[in-house]
């Protein structure tokens, strides 16, 4: 039996390759015989073919093939079930025959060619949970294939799933015309105050982010005379603009960026794509016109399709399209149109966020949201600026209007006076000129008096380590492992998360490190993943509930930590506990991915800790029964406060109502800590209250000895730390507690 080269076929897992796939195919078409001719190579196969899924036929079409003829292409079709091809994608398992014929559910096709071969393998392609396809491989040689072959075959697939997926999406387009409308008007509006989502200031032109505005960039083109030289300029341009933002965000958000910007680049190249446009410019139709009407019959193609994941693609469209338009019009230029610039926005989702992000701009400004919403952790960790106010005439400011946008105090000045915008410059070249505060950190954190306490850092992107050690961070306290998740289009695969995965352990060498399971639902959904729209997000399918619904996407993120972590003790929460079942649920399923691993002979981590996040009043009330199952605790406070006082913690319109100091909060988290103190367990704190130095001497006074949070905010709170006596600090926290209205708290903290 021909064991192949395993080597070779870690190449294909290389992003590098995958992206060479893409980018060195001319059309959708040579993409996929790319990736048949590269797959057979790796596996050493006289036959590899792949099989997408056609939704309206329902049925499974051959799509390209190397080693069947050439004519079979778009002929060979089954339907799910049918033949061992369609029996893997129907139970979504691997199927290997060392004599494929002889088996009852083979299928012959007559005049294919495929009489020569024996051994067989096929693989289901898998978004998510939802087959898409299949790809399989044959041998002249039966029993050609061992069941490692199958396993590297398998990775291999899922390696390229998406990419086929993004291929059979667009496979599946036709094209047809439409229209759309616009306007702009202009307030008299000179002073915004908001909320601080992320710290940080700009100055500089507004740029409103709104969909749809092909339209606009439609009415700028008018009717200026441009013809298919000017079109295929515009293109070369924007693949250009394309290529240069997948290079940034290259190896620095590797994790949350891989696919976004290929996905756009395989669009764009798209033959039909363009073939319709140009065929539309043959026809007599002017080539703004042309271009635009095809963009949005995409735009509406997408938008009619019945499964979420296919309507998220429209969003790439419409980037594409508008990045096109652009480009063409030469009106301005795309790619500078961001760079430096304040965005505002109704509302704006992850991927978003980290687009604006890599385009450099300045600011942001968000209509929606709160403090502790995800949007404004992520913009923490892009150091974008970021505040979030309640003025719906914002977004009718004319674009181009100069802005001061005070993310430190949460103030934005429209069209400011000279003597505003030169104040803010001064402010921000003193700051520049202060001493870093980095290099002031020390390796240990006391408190005065000496009590050892540990600064740990929250990660959100991989890129968030570097800034981390650079605290001298003592481990990672929480890594919101849904980023990753988030921005993408899809989920991520195992090998994908694994490949994340790593990267973070490896960056962390010695030290704790801590991953949180998926936690989606409320304010972070998985715009692809079909759920139920909900009335009360966040009262939902979130967190914890959505990965015990969802036990397959689980069981993949938990094998993925598993063996990302095989040389090292690992750290694993459960966010959102709510009972000691839910618990012993979540740790079930962390068992049986061990011994799964175990089976299958996978080095795995052997030294698990399992703990939970405390962020549901109801937990306070079973904490012993928790704490028998839970090795650690760690309270996010973000959730902790929202659930315990019942406020939205991203609406804007309760904001005021969202009080940390609360009394019901402080005395909650006390309770919490000090039945998990009694039980023996580590217990810390990953919320905002951790970085806010009100709290810290509160925190310190009722036995939080390990505060994890946005490494930016490690030195003001190593300082507070270092200034706080611990017998202090527990007469104040003991005041705090017999303190039982909000205004006597907020009287304490503020010194009184
Ligand atoms: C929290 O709720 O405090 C927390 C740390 O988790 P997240 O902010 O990701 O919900
Ligand atoms: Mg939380």
């Amino acid at each position: 039996m021909a064991t192949i080269n395993r080597d070779h076929a870690k190449l294909i897992c290389d992003i590098g390759e995958l992206s060479a796939i893409i980018t060195d195919a001319s059309d959708l078409d040579a993409m996929l015989q790319k990736i048949v001719d590269t797959a057979a190579g790796h596996m050493e196969a006289d036959v590899c073919s792949v099989y997408l899924f056609d939704e309206a036929r329902q049925e499974l079409v051959l799509r390209a093939t190397r080693g069947l003829l050439p004519s079979s292409v778009g002929n060979v079709r089954l339907r799910a079930g049918e033949g061992l091809t369609g029996l893997a994608f129907s139970e979504r398992r691997p199927i290997c025959e060392a004599d494929a014929p002889s088996h009852p559910a083979y299928r012959y096709f007559p005049g294919i060619g495929e009489e020569i071969y024996r051994s067989f393998v096929a693989v289901p392609i898998l978004r998510g949970r939802r087959p898409v396809g299949a790809m399989t491989l044959q041998s002249k040689q039966s029993g050609h294939f061992s069941t490692e072959d199958v396993q590297v075959f398998r990775a291999i697939t899922m390696q390229l799933a998406t990419t086929i997926e993004m291929a059979r999406l667009l496979l599946t387009l036709q094209v047809d015309p439409t229209s759309i409308t616009p306007s702009p008007a202009l307030p008299d509006l000179r002073f915004v105050r908001g909320q601080v989502g992320s710290e940080g200031c700009a100055l500089g032109e507004v740029v409103r982010i709104r969909q749809p505005s092909l339209a606009e960039i439609r009415a700028l083109i008018g009717s200026a005379a441009l013809d298919l030289p000017d079109l295929r300029r515009a293109v070369a341009a924007t693949e250009e603009q394309l290529e240069h933002l997948e290079e940034l965000a290259g190896e620095r958000l590797s994790d949350v960026t891989a696919v976004i910007f290929s996905a756009q680049l395989m669009m764009l190249r798209d033959q039909s794509w363009l073939g319709a446009m140009e065929e539309q410019i043959a026809a007599e139709t002017p080539t703004a016109e042309a271009v635009y009407r095809v963009i949005l019959n995409y735009v509406e193609l997408f938008d009619r399709m019945d499964n979420a994941y296919m309507r998220e693609k429209r969003y790439d469209v419409m980037d594409v399209g508008r990045r096109l338009l652009a480009n063409l019009s030469g009106h301005r230029d795309a790619e500078s149109r961001l760079e430096g610039r304040i965005a505002i926005a109704a509302e704006l989702l992850p991927s978003e966020v980290l687009k604006l992000g890599l385009e450099k701009v300045g600011g942001i400004v968000l209509l929606s949201g709160g403090v502790t919403s995800h949007v404004a952790v992520l913009a923490r960790s892009l150091d974008l600026p970021l505040i979030f106010v309640d003025e719906p005439r914002l977004l009718e400011i004319p674009d181009g209007t100069r802005v001061v946008l005070d993310a430190r105090q949460g103030n934005l000045f429209v069209s400011p006076s000279e003597e505003v915008e030169q104040r803010f410059r001064e402010q921000e070249e003193n700051r520049r000129s202060a001493p870093q505060l980095a290099e002031g950190m020390r390796e240990e954190t006391r408190t005065a008096d000496s009590t050892r306490v540990y600064l740990l850092a929250n990660i959100n992107l991989l890129a968030d380590i570097e800034v981390a050690r650079s605290y001298k961070a003592e481990g990672i306290g929480l890594y919101r492992t849904e980023f990753p998740f988030l921005i993408r289009n899809d989920l991520p695969s195992e090998e994908e998360q694994l490949r994340i995965y790593r990267r973070l352990v490896e960056g962390m060498p010695g030290r704790e490190v801590t991953f949180r399971t998926l936690d989606v639902g409320g304010d972070k959904v998985l715009s692809y993943f079909d759920y139920a729209a909900e009335a009360n997000p966040f009262l939902g399918l979130r967190s914890i509930r959505f990965s015990l619904r969802h036990r397959d996407v689980f069981l993949q993120q938990v094998r993925a930590i598993l063996r990302a972590a095989h040389d090292i003790k690992v750290r694993i929460m459960f966010p959102m506990i709510s009972s000691p079942d839910e618990l012993a649920n979540a740790a079930d399923a962390v068992n049986e991915c061990r011994a799964s691993l175990r089976l299958q002979g996978m080095p795995a981590c052997e030294h698990v800790q399992l703990g939970m996040m405390l962020e549901v009043p109801s937990a306070l009330e079973v904490m012993d029964e928790l704490a028998r199952h839970a090795e650690f605790f760690s309270i996010g406070t973000n959730d902790f406060v929202q659930y315990m006082l019942a406020v939205d913690r991203t609406n804007v319109n309760v904001a005021d109502l969202y009080l940390p100091h609360h009394p019901a909060v402080l005395r909650g988290l006390h309770r919490a800590i000090t039945a998990a103190l009694r039980h023996g367990r580590d217990v810390s704190v990953c919320g905002d209250m951790a970085h806010d130095p009100r709290f810290v001497r509160f925190l310190l006074g009722i036995g939080v000895r390990k505060f994890s949070m946005s490494a930016r905010y490690l030195p003001r709170v190593q300082e507070a730390i270092f200034a706080t006596r611990l017998d202090e600090a527990q007469v104040f926290a003991q005041r705090l507690l017999a303190e039982g209205s909000v205004v006597g708290t907020t009287r304490i903290l503020e010194g009184g």
